[in-house]
């Protein structure tokens, strides 16, 4: 029962404003911006602070959100080209080859006079900043605010990293390839050195910002997750040994969004082709068999070798069910192989460009999906209850592959071969390897049918999580609450201050 005091409380509270800043990745951008309208959805007053490219991504996510009458806006802020030395128009890792993405980091530290001022400007209840940005909880704690990571990485991947920077486990390994374990998990779990992330290694910009990553967490109200409590929620007693911080789980995100009108357009609102693409996907679509599509796609940012297009092709080609392949512009065309197009004319699609993979996943003809096992497209396979061919190509991919395909066993691996995070083009997979890893879970027989039903159970736990009352839903509410709290809490503190 509802106390008529708290229900008093409640109703004399104004509504929180709450600012966001997201890093400059759309794998970043695009489901903090998610969260921002679900907590708007709540009667949070939602600003999210973004450079104008960033913006351009998600403008008409916010406009159609705000239309539909929730208190949201994107706030613009100049991106620091100048400062940090990249091309005026360069503001998103996906605008750089993956070799050369870290020097979006360079940017960091010249938006912190531009971050300071508008937050000290605006005042908000309490800023959700993406890590990336340590140093907002310095700007918080001036304000008298509290502040709140966003973490856009997994829970498990969230928890490995923090162990591998700090107890460098990989330190005095001689072997790329040789398996480390990590203790402590309520699962064995080995990973290789060359799988994990080079900045967790290696002296690069980011690298450096890691200490002080971690320190701004731990000094945080909490952690937001975009992940489910029946997924990722057996790490918590291992987070716990060493962050004393709140966590919410609040995903998966995507999955609570798969019927709006928006999730058409959900980050490619930079591409022009995007529009154009949507509608050939799902006249193609409409054409295929209910669960015969294999769906490809390697996030935002990937860039492979035209060697290693060309095996893809052929594996795709080979694996003998109809496919929907996505391909980046930059990837040009020239390592198609020869007579490709041709032959799978009818039965494969080769899309160039943005597509709108959440409704893409979902679609009733899509059976399997090839991910390059960024932490969202995890979670948007896993809430389509799609079983997973897991491609990683660099950061915590190949953590995230261990949970799907080890843990869970929701997937199997496009290689058996211990390849490299550093260069996805090192260990090249072969046309015979992907082919094989669609079969087993494309084909007949037991052991695919075992694949797809524990994705399918997944799938029913993730929108359980996200209905009224899940475990998701409730997290999002305490969060909201936790902050409402926070500013009590502040409060007696500071009328004790005057009694005393
Ligand atoms: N995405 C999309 N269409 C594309 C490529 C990517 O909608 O053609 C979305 C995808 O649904 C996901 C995000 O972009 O939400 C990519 O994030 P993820 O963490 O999977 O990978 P990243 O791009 O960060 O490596």
């Amino acid at each position: 029962m509802v106390s008529v005091a708290v229900a008093a409380a409640a109703a004399d509270r104004r509504p929180l404003r709450l600012f966001f800043i997201p890093y400059f990745a759309s794998g970043h951008v695009i489901p903090l911006v998610d969260i921002a309208r679900f907590l708007a959805a709540r009667g949070v007053d939602s600003t999210i602070l973004a450079t104008p490219c960033n913006a351009a991504l998600v403008r008409s996510t916010v406009d159609d959100a705000a239309a539909a009458g929730l208190r949201i806006q994107l706030l613009e802020y100049p991106f620091p080209s100048a400062e940090s030395g990249l091309p005026p128009g360069v503001e998103n890792i996906s605008a750089l080859p993956p070799s050369e993405c870290h020097k979006i980091d360079h940017a960091i530290p010249f938006t912190r006079p531009t971050l300071e001022h508008l937050l000290g400007l605006h005042r908000p209840d309490a800023v959700v900043s993406d890590a990336h940005f340590p140093w907002t909880v310095d700007i918080a704690r001036e304000l008298g605010i509290p502040r709140i990571t966003f973490a856009a990485v997994g829970f498990l991947a969230y928890c490995i990293s923090q162990y591998a920077w700090e107890k460098q486990p990989f330190k005095d390994v001689t072997r790329d390839d040789e398996l480390v374990p990590i203790p402590d998990l309520p699962h064995p779990l080995l990973l290789a050195r060359s799988e994990i992330p080079d900045f967790l290694i290696r002296n690069t910009v980011f690298g450096r910002l890691i200490d002080e990553i971690y320190e701004a967490d731990k000094a945080s109200l909490g952690l937001i997750i975009n992940s489910f409590t029946e997924f990722e929620g057996i790490y918590l007693d291992y987070f716990r040994r060493v962050f004393s911080i709140k966590t919410w789980f609040v995903g998966p995100i995507a999955l609570k969004d798969s019927e709006s009108h928006s999730v058409g357009v959900r980050g490619g609102g930079v591409d022009p082709a995007a529009v154009g693409n949507r509608a050939r996907c799902l006249s193609w679509f409409s054409e295929q068999k209910p669960s015969s599509v294999v769906y490809a796609c390697f996030g935002s940012w990937s860039q492979f070798s035209g060697e290693q297009l060309r095996e893809m092709a052929l594996g795709l080609e080979a694996a003998g069910h109809p496919f929907l392949w996505v391909v980046r512009e930059a990837d040009g065309t020239e390592w198609m192989p020869h007579g490709f197009e041709q032959r799978v004319k009818g039965r494969g699609l080769v899309l160039r460009g943005w597509a709108p993979q959440v409704e893409l996943l979902s679609h009733a003809a899509v059976g399997a999906f090839v991910t390059h096992c960024g932490w969202n497209s995890i979670l948007e396979g896993v809430s389509a209850g799609l079983p997973m061919v897991t491609w990683p190509i660099g950061t915590e991919q190949f953590m995230n592959e261990k949970l799907v395909v080890e843990r869970l066993r929701i997937g199997v691996k496009a290689s058996d071969s211990i390849r490299s995070a550093m260069d996805p083009n090192r260990t090249i997979v072969k046309a015979t390897e992907l082919a094989r890893a669609i079969g087993s879970i494309m084909d007949a027989g037991e052991a695919a049918e075992g694949t797809r039903r524990r994705s399918r159970e997944l799938a029913e736990k993730a929108r359980a999580a996200v209905e009224k009352d899940g475990s998701s839903d409730k997290d999002l509410n305490d969060l909201i609450e936790d902050i409402y709290v926070w500013h009590d809490n502040k409060k007696t503190a500071a009328g004790k201050a005057v009694d005393i």
